[in-house]
């Protein structure tokens, strides 16, 4: 009986849903079909406005809800093209208060396209002296009209390349974003344009209708279709995080990236040289993209997704695990180093009177080449191809903002097709073995590598989307997109234990960055650079065991991996351990940073112990062991 009555209750309300779907079709062909033949008619007798009504753009908020990208009101001057075509004196007037000549007015008006009955916008972003100009000759101007337009804010000035900013759509990305028309604006980089559809919100219409002098005398309210803004878009970002990672790196060249492992979410990305968004906040001045664009130290390319760095030695946990998982590097396993490997021709171990004999775990610790030289060439470039391969090298992670490159993972079809079948020299390999020669990887891929070396074999897809909330109520949410990879974990637990060492061994690359409180783990790295001097790497994650963050860090040009990138990355993952498991912790943070942090609200200043400064990282006069040099 109870199940006839919900039969019954489903059908009726089935059928109501169909009635009311009929009624929207029909209202919808009265509007679009009927109605819009019919204001196209008036409008072209000047009956009609249409008035667009932009709505507000979301905002951006870290993973706790902070703001970080807000909007704040600016004006726009609109016109109806063929109006001041036909009116000299209207043109004279704009000319007047905009302070720009006639004949450039009329060049920015769009050629066709535009129906009779659309507004354009003549100027966006206008001064408040100019807006009040112009509202002083309302009653002279009544083709035009003005229109409230948000424009972006950037409370802390943060993460521009992850950020992106928004622009007037071009001629190109009119199929990238089929539902936009000329003069509407779209995120042109990063997340704005990677969510843009949901940032966006929809626009609304008001329609007017005007008189012969182009008055409006009527608001037809029954048409009225209010703007609907969009809601709020979480990134997985730390906003603090993300804010110490900038500091670090700043007056640098390179990039970072720290992110969890067990989720993929990025904490902090950082690409610098940064430019700074409030250029692009409004309508942006040519002067200003030119010199953007002409900047040799091009700001605008997002190193850390963007650039291919030779990974130097953090590659070595990968090449040890592929020594494991393919039978070679077995329990008694040990190569004598002296200091060279013979192939063709001497390869150089960076510690020139050589290392001795030297096990596995050791040979990550101490970074010994040579260990890598020969396994590198007893593995192949087949062999090792297949392990570059499964830890996410040569190809895009998949992260969810757009122009990621997959840089270089050279196998033995790589080096046949660039050097012809049988014609290249094995020793190209041993370079593979140690992160040199072809291999090229972005520092987005390396933290992505260490969060599998971690986690001891997830897959994490990178991404900074952690959620949507909508303005009408309803969250979308990310769900991580996670994979293991085919490696034992027995092979793990003997590179992790090498990684480990790098940081807690006696003998380890950046054992001076230790803390009492965790267990960390990493590898350093030193990569010959053709084209200057040597890159500083860093990959690590923390704590030791059940890591909750993973991250890379490539500085341009800075030397040893010990002395530039370690310590950074150690500062992110000591701070992130801290936000994580002391919270009221602050020892780790330097002065300069907390009276940013103070001043942006984010803490109370000053903390307990400020001559605690920052360890190791700029400044940094400690003088460096010749087993740390690599
Ligand atoms: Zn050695």
């Amino acid at each position: 009986m109870a199940d006839e009555q919900t039969h019954f209750r489903l059908r009726i309300l089935w059928g109501l849903g169909l009635v009311c779907l009929a009624l929207l079709w029909v209202r919808l062909f009265q509007l679009q079909v009927l109605r819009g033949r019919e204001y196209q008619e008036k409008s072209q007798a000047n009956a009609i406005r249409v008035v667009e009504e932009l709505p507000g753009r979301g905002l951006i908020v870290d993973r706790r809800g902070r703001v970080i990208v807000e909007n704040r009101p600016s004006y726009s001057l609109t016109v109806i093209p063929s109006d001041i075509r036909h009116s000299s004196g209207t043109l004279m007037e704009l000319a007047t208060i905009l302070g720009t000549p006639q004949e450039e007015i009329l060049s920015l008006l769009p050629k066709g396209g535009l129906p009779a009955y659309q507004t354009f916008k003549l100027a966006r972003d206008i001064s408040f002296p100019t807006l009040a100009s112009y509202k002083a000759r309302l009653l002279d101007l009544s083709e035009v009209g003005y229109q409230f337009e948000p424009k972006r804010f950037y409370p802390y000035s943060v993460a521009p390349h992850v950020l992106g900013y928004i622009g007037e759509i071009s001629e190109a990305e009119k199929a990238r974003f089929p539902n936009k028309k000329a003069g509407d604006i779209v995120g042109k980089q990063g997340v704005e344009r990677k969510y843009d559809d949901f940032l966006a919100g929809k626009k609304g219409y008001r329609y007017l209708m005007v008189n012969a002098l182009g008055q409006a005398v009527e608001d037809l309210d029954d048409e009225y279709i209010p703007p609907q803004s969009s809601g709020k878009l979480y990134l997985t970002l730390d906003l603090e995080l993300q804010y110490l990672a900038e500091e670090l790196m700043a007056g640098r060249r390179g990039g970072l990236v720290a992110l969890d492992p067990n989720t993929g979410e990025i904490l902090a990305m950082v690409s610098v040289p940064e430019f700074d968004l409030e250029v692009f906040a409004g309508v942006l001045r040519s002067s200003d993209w030119q010199q953007l664009q002409a900047d040799p130290s091009i700001p605008l390319l997002n190193r850390a997704t963007q650039s291919g760095y030779p990974p130097g030695s953090t590659f070595k946990p990968m090449t040890l695990s592929a020594g494991i998982e393919e039978g070679i590097v077995g329990p008694g396993y040990r190569t004598f180093c002296s200091g060279g490997y013979t192939l063709g021709r001497v390869y150089h171990c960076f510690k020139k009177e050589g290392h001795g004999t030297i096990a596995p775990i050791e040979a990550i610790e101490q970074s010994c080449d040579v260990f890598f030289y020969q396994l590198g060439h007893r593995l192949g470039a087949e062999r090792l191809g297949y392990y570059l391969h499964e830890f996410g090298f040569g190809q895009k992670t998949g992260i969810d903002i757009e122009n990621e490159i997959t840089g270089i993972a050279p196998d033995k079809k790589f080096f046949d097709r660039k050097f012809g079948v049988g014609k290249w020299s094995p020793g190209l390999v041993l370079n593979v073995a140690i992160g040199q020669g072809e291999v090229l990887a972005t520092p987005l891929q390396l933290a992505h590598y260490c969060g599998i070396m971690a986690t001891a074999g997830i897959s994490a897809t990178p991404h900074l989307l952690l959620k949507m909330y909508q303005k009408e109520g309803g969250v979308i949410e990310y769900s991580p997109d996670l994979h293991r990879i085919r490696i034992k974990s027995e092979t793990f637990a003997i590179v992790r234990e090498g990684m480990r060492r790098v940081i807690e061994g006696e003998r380890g690359t950046a054992r001076r960055f230790r803390d009492p409180r965790w267990q960390m783990a990493g590898k350093t790295g030193t990569a010959q650079n053709p084209h200057g001097d040597d890159h500083s790497l860093f990959i690590g994650y923390a704590p030791a065991e059940n890591p909750i963050i993973a991250m890379a860090v490539v500085a341009e040009n800075s030397g040893f991996g010990a002395t530039v990138a370690a310590p950074i990355a150690v500062n992110i993952m000591k701070r992130y351990l801290e936000i994580a498991f002391q919270p009221d912790s602050l020892s780790q943070l330097p002065d300069s940073l907390l009276q940013k942090l103070s001043s942006a609200g984010l803490y109370k200043y000053p903390k307990p112990h400020a001559a605690e400064a920052l360890t190791g990282a700029a400044g940094d006069s400690t003088v460096r062991t010749p087993d740390e040099a690599d």
